[in-house]
């Protein structure tokens, strides 16, 4: 082969390996999903956090199901950097805060920047749109994740101020534990119960009624309290999740012509991370499972829902060990705080393919933003 030859032949090597770079860079989200003013665009969005839920709790839960998992009915898949402001480990609440407000943060801060500024969350700018909004965990209601909605505090350790914030933003529904911080407060003598009722809530509790006989008239705002302080595990018999989801969806679907926004969160798969309990994580993730099914099937009857499922951030550094067999797992933690992996997204509905690409955990609010026309 003459010089030139050779040349030439480099020339053309190059070439394609110029290309294949070019075909990686392509698989960026702009080039490949179509952007996201040119989906169509849903009428509600389900918000799905499972905190402290990564892979390897997606994983576990799967191999303990028979190898089934409701995640393979998802088709537009992606991942996001759960990094916070000030550290690659996140807490729950900067981690909420990114996906609620679109902004890093730092760990602790709830709905505010890293400059402490109060900043918009989702469900403030759908209630400005007249659409209808809701909460739902399984922990209280003002604890760090769906405090971020609708709370701008300081500090997640503030819960008697992220409770008072409730009165701020018209909420249609919320569902959850903590009733304590509002009808027995340490930090002032307020009743937060008798003035969410003054402005035309119906607020009833576990107490007094079980959340099967929860009425759901459309006529007024609705809060919902499952527990004095944080509610029991699933192993200890809380099982308030399902119903709830399927009451709120309902609710919100029938309350307002302009769609809806609602938050529901699995807020304890974190919890059996923490403890570095296996079972704990596993029986959290499966009634998780049963509720995204729930959403799902809503979403499939109405066609105009776009359900997004993450997590906030991994727990535990949870691994499925050598000697594990189908149901019958053997786990092992690295840690009994957070870690930094990066987290699966799951999208299914109108406008889903903008959720495949790997991006920041604040992108998330920016598709939703954007899918619903928020602003
Ligand atoms: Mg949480
Ligand atoms: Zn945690």
């Amino acid at each position: 082969m003459g010089s030139r030859a050779s040349w030439m032949l480099l020339v053309a090597v190059m070439f394609v390996l110029g290309s294949c770079t070019g075909s990686r860079t392509a698989v960026s989200n702009t080039a490949v999903v179509p952007p996201v003013s040119d989906l169509v665009k849903p009428k509600n969005v389900i918000l799905l956090i499972g905190d402290g839920m990564g892979l390897p709790q997606i994983t576990g839960s799967m191999y303990m199901e028979d190898n089934k998992s409701v995640f393979e009915r998802f088709n537009n898949i992606g991942f996001h950097k759960s990094n916070s402001s000030d550290n690659l480990v996140t807490d729950s609440a900067a981690g909420a805060t990114a996906i609620a407000s679109g902004v890093k943060t730092y760990n602790g801060a709830i709905g505010v920047n890293a400059r402490k500024e109060s900043v918009p969350t989702l469900l403030e700018m759908a209630e400005k749109k007249n659409m209808a909004t809701g909460l739902v965990a399984s922990s209280s209601i003002t604890h760090a994740t769906p405090g971020a909605f609708i709370a701008h505090v300081q500090s997640r350790d503030d819960v008697e101020s992220i409770a008072l914030d409730f009165l701020k933003t018209p909420i249609d529904i919320f569902i959850g534990g903590g009733m304590d911080f509002f009808a027995r407060r340490k930090s002032d003598d307020r009743d937060l119960i008798a003035e969410l009722t003054t402005k035309g809530y119906r607020i009833t509790d576990f107490v007094n009624q079980d959340i099967s006989n929860l009425d759901i008239t459309t006529t007024k705002n609705i809060g919902y309290f499952t527990a004095n302080g944080e509610p029991l595990p699933v192993s200890a018999g809380r099982d308030y999740l399902i119903p709830a989801t399927n009451k709120a969806i309902d609710f919100l679907n029938e309350r307002s012509p302009n769609g809806f926004f609602i938050m529901i969160e699995g807020s304890q798969i974190d919890w059996g991370g923490h403890a570095n309990d296996a079972n704990y994580v596993i029986s959290e993730m499966h009634e998780f499972e049963k509720v995204i099914a729930a959403a799902l099937d809503f979403a499939a009857r109405d066609k105009n829902t776009l359900v997004i499922v993450t997590g906030d951030h991994e727990t535990g550094g949870f691994a499925v060990q050598p000697g594990s067999k189908l149901n019958d797992i053997k786990v092992a933690f690295t840690t009994k705080s957070h870690t930094a992996i990066m987290i699966p997204v799951f999208a299914q509905g109108p406008g889903a393919e903008a959720f495949r690409g790997i991006y920041e955990n604040t992108a998330i609010f920016d598709k939703i933003k954007a899918a619903l026309e928020l602003n």
